[in-house]
């Protein structure tokens, strides 16, 4: 008998229906006893009375009855559990949807997408066995051989107490073997989750691997991951095996000891043959729930392994707490400002962002060049509390953003990044990420300022193509533009430009910084263009910072000139 404490946590709304299952479970039991209490008397007017067929007729129309009764209650406990399995899954799903939200992306940084996925996915779906099978049945198996004893003691205590030991000891005795299987089903759980996590790599790096003559040395990795899953799960399988044999010798030791005790006591004339007939029968059916339980171990094993990622990805800490709460959204100045910000990676050789101190002014385009791993992205995420520095503090319009609810702050920003990911869905639903109710004629407007439009009308259903995975493909340029377009229709007050123009062909590139220089034109909007390449983010700006290891080393005006003097300052 394993039960996993925290996974009856899980099912605390869902109680009653667990309880409703197991109570329509003993009545299946019930109905169980009675059938073969009438088989016993049966049995015994044949072999006893020599009763003529038509004097058992009506006990055997009762048995027949007594059958289809019990089915119909096996088949609704099973409709009862897995509806509850169901409500248990969809109610874990929201939580742990919830808290990956709340995890933010910092969290997925530091953990294995596949690895991830395959709890969130899989981890949830094996707990269907769990509550929908194993669980109810653990009840009944509990109960019904307590149940069952106090009927067969009114017919013969003694062999009822046999039977109970055993089936009570039957019960517990897999507890011998914990620590085995609990050990074989999480080194499963790693496996799977290991090869999950490869897996996806795999599938994600396909172009890179086949660029660098990779594949094979990545399948024989799989293969490697594949055979550890394949050990694993062997050892499950012989974890459970002995521990249904385990449960099998019980049942059979308990039936040999009632008989063969029940036959002494009859031959010695202190027990009615059919009395004894009656109590082996019963004996069938106060095993059968044991013996339906050992087909469920190995399910359970996996549930419990499976809980074990959950339970990992829940109790991960969230480390950007929101802020309250408040009654009216502030009225915050589009103006952001560093002071003396540290932030370091868990992990990271170095800080990333050190002592950093610079304003962005409301109103203002404001350029951050540094080379590779100055902390450029690490500046755009920290605006966006995807986490909070160790030291220092970040304000918007004056107000520290942890002050903020992180809905209104991110309300008034809005990013393009290097790497604009695209969902599955049409150019419109992707548009409508920066505006949900845009109507058809914003989404073009919004379309034409981005330089978007001409391109989005000649797709093969225009506005209405599907894009993204499995989707049409769209060029490097063609995204960022229509990742400008939905920031348009978000109408922020606060632009960040990641590297916009990051790997898009040259030739696009010219396009897309005229839209952005449009963009810095309206005098309505902050932006901040952060750029690897020392150029347009010095031409385009008013001011501009360097950084470089996380630091600001050097600041000055924007426009043509700067690019000369950041150059020569830089030795790029
Ligand atoms: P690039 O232009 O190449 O994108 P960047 O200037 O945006 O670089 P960041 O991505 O902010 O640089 O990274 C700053 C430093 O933090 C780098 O040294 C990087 O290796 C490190 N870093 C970034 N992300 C993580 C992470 N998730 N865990 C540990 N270190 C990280």
């Amino acid at each position: 008998m394993y039960l996993h404490p925290r996974l009856l946590a899980l099912a605390k709304g869902v109680r009653w229906r667990i309880i409703l299952a197991a109570v329509v479970g003993m009545l299946a039991v019930v109905a169980g006893v009675a059938r073969l209490a009438v088989a016993a008397v049966v049995i015994f007017k044949i072999i006893h009375e020599d009763a003529a067929f038509s004097a058992l007729a009506w006990p055997l129309v009762g048995m027949a009855g007594l059958i289809l009764v019990r089915s119909g209650l096996q088949y609704l406990q099973e409709v009862i559990s897995h509806h509850t399995a169901s409500v248990v899954k969809v109610a874990l799903r929201e939580r742990l949807y919830n808290h990956c939200l709340a995890l933010g992306p910092g969290y997925f940084d530091q953990s294995r997408t596949g690895d991830v996925l395959m709890s969130l996915a899989e981890g949830v779906e094996r707990l269907e066995a769990f509550f929908g099978r194993y669980l109810p049945q653990m009840i009944v198996a509990a109960l019904a051989p307590i149940f069952i004893f106090v009927f067969m003691a009114l017919i013969d205590f003694r062999t009822g107490l046999v039977f109970l030991a055993f089936a009570l000891l039957t019960l517990v005795l897999p507890n011998l073997f914990h620590r085995w299987t609990r050990n074989s089903s999480m080194a499963r759980r790693d496996a799977y989750g290991a090869l999950g996590a490869d897996f996806l790599d795999a599938v994600q790096g396909l172009p890179t691997l086949k660029a660098f003559g990779q594949s094979r040395a990545r399948g024989v990795l799989l293969a490697e991951r594949a055979k550890a899953l394949f050990r694993t799960t062997m050892g499950v399988l012989a974890a459970n095996s002995a521990t249904s044999a385990l449960t099998i010798l019980g049942i059979t030791a308990g039936a040999a000891v009632a008989l063969a005790w029940g036959a002494v006591r009859v031959s010695n004339d202190e027990l009615e043959l059919r009395s004894l007939l009656i109590v082996l029968m019963l004996g069938v059916e106060i095993f059968r729930p044991l013996r339906e339980l050992t087909q469920l171990y190995h399910d359970g094993m996996i549930a419990m392994s499976s809980a074990e990622g959950i339970f990992d990805i829940m109790d991960a800490p969230v480390e950007v707490v929101d802020a309250a709460e408040i009654a009216a959204p502030l009225e915050l100045t589009p103006e952001i400002t560093f002071e003396g910000v540290d932030y370091a990676y868990s992990g990271g050789r170095r800080p990333a962002l050190h002592d950093l101190s610079f304003t962005l002014n409301a109103g203002e385009t404001l350029g951050l060049v540094g080379p590779s791993g100055a902390g450029k992205s690490t500046v755009v995420w920290s605006m966006l509390r995807f986490f909070d520095p160790q030291n220092g503090r970040i304000l918007l319009g004056g107000t520290d953003i942890r002050e903020i609810p992180l809905e209104q702050l991110r309300d008034q920003m809005a990013v393009v990044t290097q790497d604009t990911y695209l969902f599955h869905g049409t150019v419109a639903e992707n548009l409508r990420f920066g505006g949900p109710s845009a109507s058809q004629e914003q989404l073009e407007a919004a379309a034409q300022a981005a330089n978007a439009h001409d391109f989005i009308i000649q797709l093969p259903q225009g506005y209405e193509t599907v894009v993204g995975e499995r989707g049409h493909r769209l060029s490097g340029g063609e995204k960022q533009r229509l990742a400008i377009a939905a920031t348009l229709l978000k109408d922020p007050a606060l632009l960040i430009l990641d590297e916009p123009t990051e790997g898009i062909q040259p030739n696009v590139v010219a396009e897309i910084e005229s839209v952005i220089t449009d963009l810095t034109r309206r005098g309505d909007l902050s932006v901040l263009l952060v750029e690897q390449h020392v150029g347009f983010a010095l031409r385009a700006t008013q001011r501009y910072y360097v950084l470089e290891s996380g630091r600001i080393t050097s600041s000055g005006e924007g426009g043509p000139g700067a690019v000369d003097a950041v150059r020569a300052a830089m030795a790029v």
